[in-house]
Order: structure tokens, then sequence, then C-alpha cells
């Protein structure tokens, strides 16, 4: 496998491309994309997210985008149109949030990873993030999507079978040059986890050996919002999931762990019931307990329970035999980020 050698890290600003992947389908990748796209949006950062699962698109499903993609990536670079009309820009925040399409749905695939390079390499000049939303497993599809990336936020649900892909997945990342990956828990049900019914996100974390970004809890709430075509993080009234989405953001923007979060979280409870004095000491019993059973549900104050039997590295196995595809004809003129042309939305318009 040819690894990082095409990205070159001095051809743009301070952007961070991110890849959102885990081996396994259905975990919740493209919820995370648009969620964390939309939240790191509302934070003022420019963000492009990149569907790219070729062939099987629904980030524009989830964002409510899906009557306008007119133009992909592929027809990019097929010459067809400009980079900035294939960039859909979203009307809740136009200047921000911006989503590129790979490719039409039953499309067939024509992309290399040195196109996927280039393409995010044009990004980078105009968005402080590029997302990738990264299709399940780990054919050419999964290495043409990490290519351009530095970091990877690795999704995976609190199950033997998606951390076992997703430890093949850091592997191969490994293997790839990319070291700088965070783990995502998505769909903990801390009533399983009371229950020991469910891995906790300790174990979880053990297993694979990463920094936490995140744990995202079970809500019906992210079916809805997925079936309604908004990103559950813009709801007026959070739920809990909306709440660790956006606090997942706020990680990635300042840096620091979700330990360091909810120690800073119970810090300033212990202040604020200090300043009611007395009165308050059993307000400060609930706030600690209540901060203590966060940690708890987080897994940070937990000790592992060897109900998993997977060690980190027992599973890992790097592979280095994937093959490389090789760049196509290529018109650089289309990949322009110009202030004179015109997104898809300024497209149908005019
Ligand atoms: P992937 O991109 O990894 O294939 P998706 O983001 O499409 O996964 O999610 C797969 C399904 O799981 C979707 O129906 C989505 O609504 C659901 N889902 C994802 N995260 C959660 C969650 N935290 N709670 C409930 N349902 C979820
Ligand atoms: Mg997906």
């Amino acid at each position: 496998m040819k690894a990082k050698a095409a990205v070159d890290p001095s051809s743009s600003s301070s952007s961070r491309v991110i890849v959102i992947t885990s081996g396994k389908g259905g975990v919740g990748k493209t919820t995370t994309t648009a969620n964390l796209g939309t939240c790191l949006a509302r934070l003022g950062q420019r963000v492009a997210l990149i569907d790219a699962d070729v062939g099987l698109r629904n980030l524009d499903l989830l964002l409510g985008l899906e009557n306008r993609v007119l133009y992909t990536a592929m027809d990019v670079l097929n010459g067809g149109c400009k980079l900035e009309q294939a960039l859909i820009r979203d009307k809740r925040w136009p200047t921000k949030l911006s989503v590129l399409c790979i490719s039409k749905n039953r499309q067939r695939y024509h992309l290399s990873r040195v196109q996927m390079v280039m393409l995010v390499d044009a990004l980078r000049q105009g968005y402080d993030f590029v997302l990738i939303d990264c299709p399940a497993g780990i054919d050419v599809g999964f290495f043409n999507a990490v290519g351009p990336a530095q970091e990877a936020i690795i999704v995976t649900t609190p199950d033997i079978t998606s951390i076992r892909d997703a430890d093949r997945v850091v592997g191969l990342l490994e293997a790839d040059g990319l070291t700088e990956a965070k783990l995502l828990v998505n769909r903990v049900r801390p009533e399983m986890v009371s229950q020991e019914d469910m891995m906790s996100v300790a174990d979880v974390q053990g297993a694979l050996g990463l920094p936490l970004l995140g744990a995202i809890p079970e809500d019906p709430q992210v079916i809805i919002s997925t079936n309604r075509g908004e990103p559950l993080v813009l709801r007026g009234q959070l739920t809990p999931s909306g709440i660790a989405f956006q606090e997942c953001a706020q990680q990635l923007v300042q840096g620091g762990g979700t330990e360091l979060l909810v120690r800073r979280h119970l810090h300033w409870g212990a202040l604020a019931s200090q300043w009611l004095g007395s009165r308050a000491s059993s307000a400060r019993n609930w706030v600690v307990e209540a901060l203590t059973g966060c940690l708890e549900w987080l897994g940070v104050l937990h000790t592992p329970s060897s109900s998993y039997p997977g060690q980190r590295g027992v599973l890992r196995g790097a592979d280095s035999s994937a093959s490389e595809e090789g760049g196509a004809d290529w018109d650089e003129d289309s990949l322009c980020l110009g202030s004179d042309a015109a997104s898809q939305e300024d497209t149908r318009q005019g």
C-alpha cells in the first residue's frame, strides 16, 4: 500500500482532514459525520463534509439536501463542472457548511486514491475541517477515503463484531501512516451496561486502546431526525445524544478528552456548591452523585471487566497488501475554489 506520500502537508492551511470510519456498516458513521459537521459549523468552523460512500450515498439524506445534488466529485473529475459547483451549501450555514458527494447513487466506482487526495487538497484551502464519511468495509473504497486524512474517528458500537472490525481498521490506518485516531462509542445503553449485558465504554476503550472522543447513547430521536433530514443536534431541546455530539465537536475544536471534560464539570459542581454554603450540601451531594454516575456511565471510573476477551493488538493485524489505484485524467482548473465559481445552490438559482 502506498501510504500518505501523496499528501503534501505544506500544500495548504491548518485545516484538519478527519475520516469517520469503522469497518462495520450501520454503526453510525454517517450519523456522526452529519451531527459533528453541523455542530462544528455552529461553533463557527468552516466545514466540508465528503460522502465517500460511493454508490450508497446517504449523507445528503441525513442533512435534508438530497434534492440539491446536481453535480458530484465525478463530474468535477470529468470536467463537467468546477469543484465549487459540486459543493452543496447548507442553507442553515451557507458560509460554514458544505457537502460534496463523490458520485450519484448506483454510479460505478471510478475514483482513485490520488484523485481523492487532490480533491481534498483543493478543499483544504477554504475549510477549517474536512470530514470524510467512509464507506463500510476495507476494500478499495476504504483505502481511497482514508487517503487524504491525517486524523480518524473510529466509530463502534459496544459489541464484539463491531469492535473487532474497528480493531482491524485501526491496524490498517496505522500501516497507512495514520496514527491520530480517536474513539467514538455509539448506541450505548446504560441500563444494559449496568446489568452487564453490554460492554461499558471503558471495556470498548480498553479493547481498542484509543483515546476517547465521546460516547453517544442509544436514542430513538436519531432515527426520527434521520427520517426528517434534520440533524439531531438542531433540535430545540437537545437529547442526551445531541449533547454528546455537541461535546465531541467542542473537544475536536478545543482539544482535551471526555475524561477531562467530565472532571471539569465535577470541579465546577464542587465550586458551585461551596458558594451556595451549607444549605447546599444536599445539592452538592446530588451534583457529585450525578457526575460520578456520569463518569461511571462513560466508563472513566469503571474498571474494565474481563467480559471482553479481545486485547489491543491481539485482534489487530495490519494488512499492507492493498493495492494503489493509479491517477486518471485531471483538470486542475476545475479544482479551484475561486470566489467567482458558483456552488450547486447558486447554479440552481441561476
Ligand atoms: P453507518 O454510516 O455506519 O452505516 P448510520 O449512521 O447510517 O451508520 O446509522 C445506521 C442506523 O443506525 C441508522 O438508522 C441510524 O438512524 C441509526 N443510529 C445511529 N446512531 C444511533 C443512536 N445513537 N441511537 C439510535 N439509532 C442510531
Ligand atoms: Mg453511512
